[in-house]
């Protein structure tokens, strides 16, 4: 029913990521397309984006999604750094069209001590320049955040705000975070919360328009601002919870992507497993 997959590192050489998330079973990805915290990007040869489009038709990973860049942020009432922003993000698209991924997700900035309001529209502003920069195959999705301090995108109508503010091909839809919207207020381990989360996409973004789903339990508890990943059914959403979610009508064939710590190489496994065990119950 649903894709599965995790965030693989591409140390090594891009097409590894895929080996990684082969070898885990996996049949969807995210990956940073470079170091997601240096503003620099290099080049890579035809050869080596050839061979991860070939490597992922043969191991049928599908989706292919990009995390863009943590220093972006389109928002930034600095305009250097709102056009760096934009530069990065005409990268991201770029390297994501390069080696045939489907989305790229961005965090879509924040405000620095301004109304929210006003970095909203800074954001619109940046995401329709983008949008006059070029067309890409690959689908930008904007991801919901967990409420900390300057968050802008926190809330799905402010996200669906934003997306019907920047016409063109450009946005592909959104990417929904569980331990973010937990974070956020949205009691994803009820089903009255995940009714009001899922008519809040319906009524904002569209449920068509939600591609994608970062599966991650929450240390922070409901509505506590905290962006803080938990493994699985150990942090506040629990394992009922994301039973829960998993087997919703409204989340049925949408891709998950864990981003649950790593602390050994028994951590993706086990969350993976875990996933697993919630979407094909035994017998
Ligand atoms: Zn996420
Ligand atoms: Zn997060």
């Amino acid at each position: 029913m649903h894709r599965v997959g995790v965030h693989t590192s591409i140390a090594g050489g891009i097409h590894l990521s895929l080996e990684r998330a082969h070898a885990l079973g996996c049949t969807t990805l995210q990956i940073f397309s470079h170091n997601p915290r240096v503003w620099a990007v290099r080049e890579r040869s035809e050869e080596e984006l050839a061979q991860f489009r070939r490597l992922r038709k043969e191991y049928d990973l599908s989706p292919v999604f990009v995390h863009t860049s943590y220093l972006i942020n389109l928002a930034s009432s600095s305009p250097d750094l709102k056009k760096r922003s934009i530069d990065m993000t005409v990268l991201e698209l770029d390297a994501a069209d390069s080696i045939g991924a489907d989305f790229v997700i961005i965090h879509t900035g924040s405000a620095s001590g301004e109304e929210p309001r006003i970095a909203r529209a800074r954001a619109i502003d940046s995401l329709r320049e983008i949008g006059v920069r070029g067309t890409w195959k690959a689908g930008l999705l904007l991801e919901n955040t967990a409420g900390e301090r300057g968050d802008i995108t926190s809330a799905i109508e402010d996200i669906g705000g934003i997306i019907d503010a920047v016409t063109g091909r450009l946005i592909g839809g959104m990417c929904l975070d569980t331990c973010h919207a937990f974070a956020a207020g949205y009691d994803l381990s009820s089903e009255k919360g995940i009714y009001r989360l899922s008519a809040a996409i319906e009524r904002n973004i569209t449920r068509q328009r939600l591609r994608l789903i970062h599966l991650n339990d929450s240390k922070g508890g409901l509505g506590s601002g905290l962006d803080r990943h938990e493994h699985i059914g150990q942090g506040r959403i629990g394992m009922e919870g994301m039973r829960r979610i998993v087997r919703h009508e409204f989340f049925r064939g949408i891709p998950l992507i864990l981003e649950t710590p790593k602390k050994t190489d028994e951590d993706d496994p086990l969350n993976l497993a875990r996933v697993r065990g919630l979407t094909h119950p035994p017998g």
